[in-house]
């Protein structure tokens, strides 16, 4: 492959920490971990974080933070990995789709209203590439309507709208440190929260729902702990911690590189009229995890990203419409034609190399490349 699609920026520091974990005793959930969740929690103007497995594992915990499960509904958008929506079955609940802004691909608030119902207990809008949702206006009715707000950030630990960033409007917000994601630990994830006793019992629900952790037990007296609740196996470890703690003081810098390199593609793709890509406001500041190119013409879209692997330029789908995957379909009876702008976008998106790394000259190669393709015709 030319240009890969993703590259990590990990480096020596890193490392270097994660060395200092594995010389040490104490390898799962400890004070790095909780170092990395005060970090977090600073950097996103939120009061605690709380570090798990994956962003998966955070929803799903956020959910049953609220005691949400068998008999609600969650309401999230058909434009999403199919992580969103695992998770709310996950705890037995029921996932109630809304279709997107076709400019955005994110929520569309004038639609929320019309899918909650009686049953509805929260809502979880997803930060699509980056770009917060509208959250003042999903936060004003979903406290009207009583709903807890749960973000999807997977894409968006450094986003900004109107001067919020993730969590800030919601009851809770779950990040990613999946493989290819701003941040990462090749797995991982974390939930913020604003309350002290809800990231306590987080802490607790996300490992078996011990009263008290290896960690506390480790620092203290012997006190031998209880269950109270059935939790899950999903605490940070030190090692993932470690990998991540000195990335956050590099995202600022690595987000105007990728800022730079979505305003090259931007200006590269504009006057196609093959093609669209997601618009970002004006008031909001993307954190740029994701750039896609959304095609008019889906039917062209997988022979496309075939013959862009093919010559060299690394590039994916993100993703079906989760809805259409058998599983939904069969089990919850989702058809296509039921969320138009969601199945549009999902029909014609591949998304192209993004990363700090990537050089101008690269850009400018993956431009001039998937321009001669889309415009040959030949896709
Ligand atoms: C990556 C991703 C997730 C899941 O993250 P994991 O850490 O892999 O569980 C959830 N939602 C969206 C939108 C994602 O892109």
């Amino acid at each position: 492959m030319k240009i890969p699609f993703y590259l990590h920026s990990l480096g020596k520091e890193d490392v270097d920490e994660v060395m200092k974990v594995i010389q040490s005793p104490f390898l799962s959930t400890g004070q790095i971990v909780h170092d990395f969740e005060a970090r977090l929690a600073q950097f996103t103007g939120n009061e605690h974080a709380v570090g798990v497995m994956s962003c998966t594992h955070a929803i799903e915990l956020a959910l049953r933070l609220y005691n949400i499960g068998p008999g609600d509904e969650v309401i999230t958008t058909a434009y999403t990995f199919v992580a969103t929506l695992n998770a709310i079955v996950h705890t037995g609940a029921r996932p109630v789709l809304v279709d997107v802004q076709p400019e955005t691909g994110t929520l569309d608030p004038a639609q929320l209203e019309s899918r909650i119902t009686p049953r509805t207990r929260a809502v979880i809008p997803v930060h699509i590439y980056g770009l917060l949702c509208d959250m003042a206006a999903i936060r004003q009715l979903a406290l009207r309507r009583e709903l807890k707000i749960i973000e999807d950030a997977a894409h968006c630990v450094e986003g900004i709208r109107e001067g919020y960033r993730p969590g800030n409007l919601a009851h809770a917000a779950c990040f990613s440190f999946y493989a290819t994601k701003n941040l990462t630990s090749g797995e991982g994830g974390a939930i913020a929260v604003h309350d002290q006793a809800e990231a306590d019992r987080l802490a607790t629900l996300a490992l078996h729902g011990m009263s008290k952790s290896a960690y506390k037990r480790f620092q203290g007296e012997f006190q031998l702990w209880d269950v109270e609740e059935l939790g899950m196996k999903a605490n940070m470890s030190n090692i993932q911690a470690a990998l991540l703690i000195n990335q956050l003081d590099r995202l600022g810098v690595y987000r105007q590189r990728r800022e730079a390199i979505c305003q090259a593609y931007e200006r590269g793709f504009a006057d196609l009229p093959e093609v669209r890509f997601q618009i970002i406001p004006p008031n909001a500041q993307s954190a740029r995890h994701l750039f896609a190119l959304w095609l008019q013409d889906g039917t062209r879209r997988n022979r496309l990203v075939q013959q862009l692997n093919a010559t060299g330029v690394g590039c994916t789908v993100n993703w079906p419409a989760p809805h259409l995957t058998s599983y939904y379909q069969k089990h919850f009876g989702f058809k296509p034609g039921d969320f138009p702008h969601a199945e549009q976008i999902a029909r014609g998106t591949f998304s192209l190399p993004l990363y700090p790394g990537l050089t101008d000259d690269q850009v400018a190669l993956v431009i001039q490349i998937v321009r001669e393709l889309i415009r040959s015709g030949a896709a």
